[in-house]
This record gives C-alpha cells, sequence and structure tokens, in this order.
C-alpha cells in the first residue's frame, strides 16, 4: 500500500461511493471515464520520448558561472550557518525561519505548481493575491518562468527539452540545470507552451511587471525584519537565519521534487515513466513528492492520491480555504479510474493488488479501455 493511500478523504470517498453505485455501467458513466481519459493524456500529461540515461558529466551547454558562483557560494555560507546556528538557544527564530519557509513552499506548491501551472483548482482574487505573495517570498524565477519550465518539464519528461532532466543526473536535475544554459530543446518547445492563461491574470501581470522589486522585497527585506523587529534579534541571526537557512532549505525542498522524487521511490501508476512516490521529498515539499502519481494526473488538485493531510499540507490549506469558499471547482479522478490507471500501468506496489476488488462491470469496462 503506498503510504499516501491509507486513510479515507471525504472527496474521494464520496466519488468512489457514486462509482461504485454504477456497476451496470450506464452511458454516462462510460462517457465519464472516457473523458477523464483522454484528460489524463492531454496538455500536461504524457512526456513525449525518454532518452537513454547519459552521464552527469556530459555537458551539453555552457556553465553560467555568475550562477553558478552564486548558488554555491549562496550553500557554502548557508551549510556553515546551517550547521553552527545554536539551535537550543534560538529555537523560536529557528521555528518562525521555518514558518516563514513554509510560507514560499506553499506559495511555490498551492500557486505557480497546482494552481497557475496545472490550473487544478480555481480561486478569488483575494486567495491568488495571498498565492503571489506566499510565491513571491520563496525568492525563485518569475511566476511566468516557473510556469513555462514545468509545463515543458510535463510535456517532455526526461529528454532534452525538460529543463531538469534527470536522465542527466541527480546533481543537474536538483540544481545544475540553474546554473548552465538552458538546452536548445527547451528553449524551442518552451516558446510552444501556451502561456496566454497565465499571463492574463492581472495578479500574474502585476507580479511579472513589478518582480525584481517585490522578490526583494518580499523575499529578502519582509522575512529579515520580521525577526529583527518582531522578535528584536540581532541583525545578524535575522539575515543568517531567513536570507540562508530559510532561503536554501526552501530551494532544496522544492528541487528535491525535480531530482530525488524522479530517481528513489515506487510506481504505483506508471511504471514507465521516471517519477516516483518519494515521502521524503512530500515531508520536506509538502506533499509533492507523490510525484509518480502527480505525472499520470496532473491536473489533481491534491497532487497525490491521499488520504490524509499528513504528507500533503498544501492540500489540507487549499481544503481549508475550499470551506470557506475562496477556493472551488478541485479537480480529482474518480477512484475507479485510478485503480484502472494503477492496475494497467503501475508496478504493483499501488494498493489494489493488496485489496481486490470485485470483478464488476465497471472494472470490466476498464479493462477493455485499457487493455
Ligand atoms: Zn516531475
Ligand atoms: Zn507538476
Amino acid at each position: 500500500m503506498p503510504p499516501n493511500a491509507s486513510s479515507s478523504s471525504p472527496h474521494i470517498q464520496e466519488q468512489y461511493e457514486s462509482d461504485e453505485a454504477h456497476l451496470e455501467c450506464p452511458k454516462e458513466l462510460q462517457a465519464k471515464i472516457a473523458a477523464e481519459t483522454r484528460a489524463i493524456s492531454g496538455k500536461f500529461g504524457v512526456p513525449e520520448k525518454v532518452q537513454k540515461k547519459k552521464k552527469w558529466y556530459q555537458l551539453e551547454t555552457d556553465i553560467i558561472w555568475l550562477n553558478a558562483i552564486a548558488l554555491i557560494s549562496l550553500h557554502v555560507i548557508g551549510l556553515y550557518h546551517f550547521i553552527t546556528f545554536p539551535y537550543i538557544q534560538k529555537w523560536k527564530l529557528f521555528a518562525v525561519g521555518y514558518f516563514c519557509g513554509m510560507v514560499g513552499g506553499f506559495g511555490v506548491t498551492a500557486g505557480v505548481h497546482r494552481y497557475w501551472t496545472h490550473r487544478s483548482y480555481k480561486a478569488n482574487l483575494p486567495f491568488r493575491i495571498i498565492l503571489m505573495i506566499c510565491y513571491l517570498s520563496s525568492g525563485q524565477n518569475s511566476i511566468a518562468a516557473w510556469v513555462r519550465d514545468h509545463r515543458v518539464h510535463h510535456k517532455f519528461s526526461e529528454t532534452d527539452a525538460d529543463p531538469h532532466n534527470s536522465n542527466r543526473g541527480f546533481f543537474f536535475a536538483h540544481m545544475g540545470w540553474l546554473m548552465m544554459r538552458k538546452h536548445p530543446e527547451v528553449i524551442r518547445k518552451g516558446k510552444e507552451i501556451d502561456m496566454s492563461d497565465v499571463l492574463s491574470d492581472p495578479v500574474v501581470a502585476f507580479a511579472q511587471k513589478h518582480f525584481t522589486v517585490l522578490r526583494i522585497l518580499l523575499g529578502v527585506v519582509v522575512p529579515t525584519l520580521i525577526p529583527r523587529y518582531l522578535m528584536n534579534e540581532s541583525w545578524y541571526y535575522s539575515i543568517v537565519t531567513m536570507c540562508f537557512i530559510r532561503y536554501i532549505l526552501l530551494l532544496n525542498f522544492t528541487w528535491s521534487v525535480n531530482s530525488a522524487a524522479h530517481i528513489w521511490g515506487n510506481k504505483p501508476y506508471d511504471k514507465n515513466i521516471s517519477p516516483v512516490e518519494n515521502r521524503a521529498v512530500s515531508f520536506m515539499a509538502m506533499g509533492e513528492g507523490w510525484h509518480n502519481y502527480h505525472h499520470v494526473f496532473p491536473w489533481d488538485y491534491k497532487a497525490a492520491e491521499l488520504g490524509n493531510y499528513r504528507l500533503n499540507f498544501t492540500t489540507a490549506v487549499i481544503d481549508f480555504f475550499a470551506h470557506l469558499g475562496w477556493v472551488y471547482d478541485r479537480k480529482q479522478p474518480s477512484k475507479s479510474l485510478v485503480r484502472a490507471i494503477a492496475e494497467n500501468r503501475g508496478d504493483g506496489s499501488h494498493r489494489i493488488q493488496e485489496v481486490a476488488e470485485p470483478n464488476t462491470c465497471e472494472n470490466e469496462y476498464l479493462r477493455k479501455l485499457y487493455g
């Protein structure tokens, strides 16, 4: 049983029960399953080709030395402070720094990833503004650049057009890709990606227009001022905690989805693709480590089958705002569709292998569909 599939989400349970009520396979159910199947192989779901693995040292493009030196320096200084930080005396400061990191992480997972890239749910203007503020506090690329890179990643996973192609090794997929010129295929395919939906969002347009100022303000200045003035910390420890420890943890947690979650783990939903289910990444990246599932169902707002919220904090927050009415139209596949996909394409580690389902008419239909 995959670790994220142990308990019941009310949404999934409802969906499952409604599916089970249609064992006669009426036309509507067949149409629904067929439509969901088409959606899977749609815009961002299926990689076009998978190339042979390459050795990590086969540098295919030039190194951007400024980026490389900046990222290495940041990590050397950050690692020094991470090791020497007085955790016992300053546990409150570390906790506040970690919380601020989670705020930025939420902007990445719920914002640029699940909302703007995959459109897996809808949100009102105040929530989109919250997502933008949270995301810009993470100090990463602009929203448009993030979305374009991630859409290309899904569409051309593990090919030259994948910005962080994991076939080029762990380091390249993790952070090396940010130190090098993009492969020409990444640029070529990136230009073909439809970004109109993202760029037409006034929240994104505002963030793009003032990106540099907002990034410095929300990514550096505000996080540093929080411990300095709200906790009366020294400038030294405010900067160390927020600009180094918070920032490098946040970056590496985000990057682990592209590296570790494409290399180490099981493949319950599709054994023929590289992304895997990785519990440690799910913990670090607030629910983004159920990556085999996510690449099969990129339009599911949970980015996991779930569920519970234990290793998917992002989904808990999205659901909370859904109860407030700020978030709506959360997309997710029916249980029967997930089951059919796992049965036909998975590596056998999905729970359906342990809990045999009755041989219903619906299952028969799905077998024909995928068999
Ligand atoms: Zn991926
Ligand atoms: Zn994604």
